[in-house]
């Protein structure tokens, strides 16, 4: 069991943000890539949706696998790749929401409700091996007693037998 330092989220929220705000940003010089080069301008918007967001959003979940987290950072992240979106599309005035929605169609509403369950679902993947939280004390019964300076092998508060050292039990503990 991996346990990330809760204090790590100081920097995995403005992760999301930059992720996201990268993918958009990216997605015009990729078109001109694709265009000259696949003669496909649309093949840059694909990737971005299809395989950029989704690999952030995964990554990032992996990084900090606690729930709120990733399903706050994920929407973060959608809605900065859109409002990036709309803003590549100039000029700054009315038609700028216009084309911010029409960045939000219906296969981006359903990709952003992808997004989040790709990231709920690498919370629940990792569960049994990697979390944020604080590593359970060694020196601690399954129960919560700390055995520090006993001479017998039971737990005083619950009777269990101890193991020692409990370190090679870890991989079967909850
Ligand atoms: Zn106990």
């Amino acid at each position: 069991m991996t346990y990330v330092k809760p204090g790590l989220l100081r920097y995995v929220l403005p992760a999301y943000l930059f992720g996201g705000l990268l993918v958009g940003a990216a997605v015009p010089p990729m078109q001109r890539f694709a265009a000259a080069h696949f003669g496909r301008a649309g093949y840059a918007v694909a990737f971005a949706v299809n395989i950029a967001m989704p690999v952030l959003v995964i990554s990032l979940a992996a990084v900090y696998p606690r729930l709120g987290v990733v399903l706050a950072g994920t929407f973060l992240a959608t809605l900065v790749f859109l409002i990036t979106r709309g803003l590549n599309a100039p000029p700054l005035n009315a038609g700028w929401l216009r084309s911010l929605l029409g960045q939000m169609g219906p296969i981006l509403v359903v990709a952003s409700i992808a997004y989040h369950l790709l990231a709920a679902g690498t919370v629940a993947v990792l569960r049994p091996f990697r979390r944020v939280g604080h590593p359970p004390d060694p020196k601690a019964c399954s129960c919560g007693y700390v055995l520090i300076g006993l001479t017998s092998d039971r737990c005083p508060e619950c009777g269990r037998r101890q193991t020692v050292p409990r370190e090679s039990a870890l991989p079967t503990d909850p």
